[in-house]
């Protein structure tokens, strides 16, 4: 069998960046709990993506909970929510006991369609305490346009930025415009630490209440004692080394991710139905996936078995929530975008340990159906 290529896997640094920290961590047994490491991440990563705060937790699931628990979403409460991504941009509102209304995308971004988040604004008036977009496969949304509409509705923005590290929207990092932008180190991600999440904005004293959820709600006090529910949300001091040697080698991973993408389109752009994830001149993505749509003959799931025979690993887009089973009670605004990207697309291997060669081999493969 040839050697598995993967969608996109944890890829450490050459240089060992990780280790290092890790060595740190171990020699001077700042193994747990909290530690210099994870303050050192925070810093790093809010000045990387340019804003004024940062926590670390578990997961970006988590940050997505903590900040929605700081908009103060409570049951009764909508968020409107784009429907085309994963799942974990969507549970959090559940946990909060809120409503979610999913809204469609458009074609030009693949992200929330400004006009159906405006018709959601107008049916839900004061009901919608936030709106919470998404910068799907490292392409962002049209912001200015999202935020232009939460300011003329008086809406907090949450931006679901998970895939999107070292993604600038008109030259500003994406999860910088709304109230709080949150970013994932799951093992699939541009980066990852094994797992963990990143919450982030410019109002230092939300930050601040964050970690004080995040480690158990504890107030001050000799002994325990807590006036709010908490959560065990924080990143250990081990998890925040890796994150710091791997943020070492994001610009690397984005520049490899594109050269990925632009590969894939010029090998296969010119096939009959075939067409790529787009591109806007205000926007420099961070290449996470490169996607595909077939209009044609050949489908998204031939070009997956075809693969998949080869041990190499790809997947459809991702299922809209209005479309899940556990959402579909919920109401969805909008037209069939999101639901013809998924019908249509397929996330093409990713991997940034991939070689030239890999990806001649795999160009291969797919042209054989044509
Ligand atoms: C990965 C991902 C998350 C969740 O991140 P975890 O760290 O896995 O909890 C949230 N939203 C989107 C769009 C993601 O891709």
């Amino acid at each position: 069998m040839a050697e598995k290529i993967w969608l996109a896997s944890p890829h450490m640094s050459d240089e060992g960046y990780e280790m290092a920290y890790i060595k740190e961590a171990f020699d001077t047994n700042w193994v747990a709990p909290l530690g210099p490491n994870v303050t050192g991440f925070e810093n790093e990563l809010a000045a990387k993506v340019g804003a004024k705060a940062a926590s670390a937790t578990t997961t970006g699931t988590a940050a997505i909970h903590l900040a929605l628990k700081s908009v103060g979403v409570k049951e009764g409460d909508i968020v409107l929510c784009q429907s085309l991504t994963f799942s974990a941009t969507a549970n959090p509102i559940i946990y909060e006991k809120a409503t979610p209304v999913f809204i469609d995308s458009d074609y030009a971004t693949w992200n929330m369609d400004p006009a159906a988040l405006e018709k959601a604004l107008v049916k839900y008036g004061d009901r919608v305490k936030a709106v919470l977009v998404v910068h799907l496969y490292g392409l962002s949304a049209d912001i200015d346009k999202i935020v232009e509409l939460c300011d003329k509705y008086n809406v907090t923005l949450i931006e679901d930025a998970a895939e999107s590290l070292g993604t600038y929207y008109k030259g500003k990092h994406t999860g910088t415009f709304g109230e709080f932008g949150v970013f994932s180190f799951n093992g699939n991600k541009i980066i990852t630490t094994s797992g963990g999440g990143m919450l982030v904005s410019d109002n230092e004293e939300k930050i601040a209440k964050t970690r004080f959820w995040a480690t158990q709600a504890r107030d001050r006090a000799r002994h325990y004692q807590h006036s709010e529910i908490g959560f065990n949300y924080r990143m250990s001091n081990i998890v925040a080394g890796i994150g710091r040697g791997q943020l070492k080698v994001l610009d690397q991973r984005v520049e490899k991710k594109k050269h990925i993408f632009e590969f894939y389109k010029r090998e296969l752009g010119q096939l009959e139905g075939v067409d790529f994830m787009p591109i806007n001149d205000w926007n420099e993505p961070n290449y996470w996936l490169s996607v595909m749509t077939l209009s044609g003959a050949v489908r998204p799931l031939q070009i997956m078995e075809e693969l998949e025979a080869e041990n190499i690993e790809s997947r459809p887009v991702w299922k809209p929530m209005h479309m899940q089973p556990f959402f579909a009670e919920y109401d969805y605004i909008g037209g069939d975008v999101s639901e013809k990207l998924f019908e249509n697309g397929v996330c093409l291997p990713s991997d940034t340990k991939m070689t030239d060669e890999n990806l001649e081999r795999i160009c291969r493969i797919i042209k054989g159906l044509w």
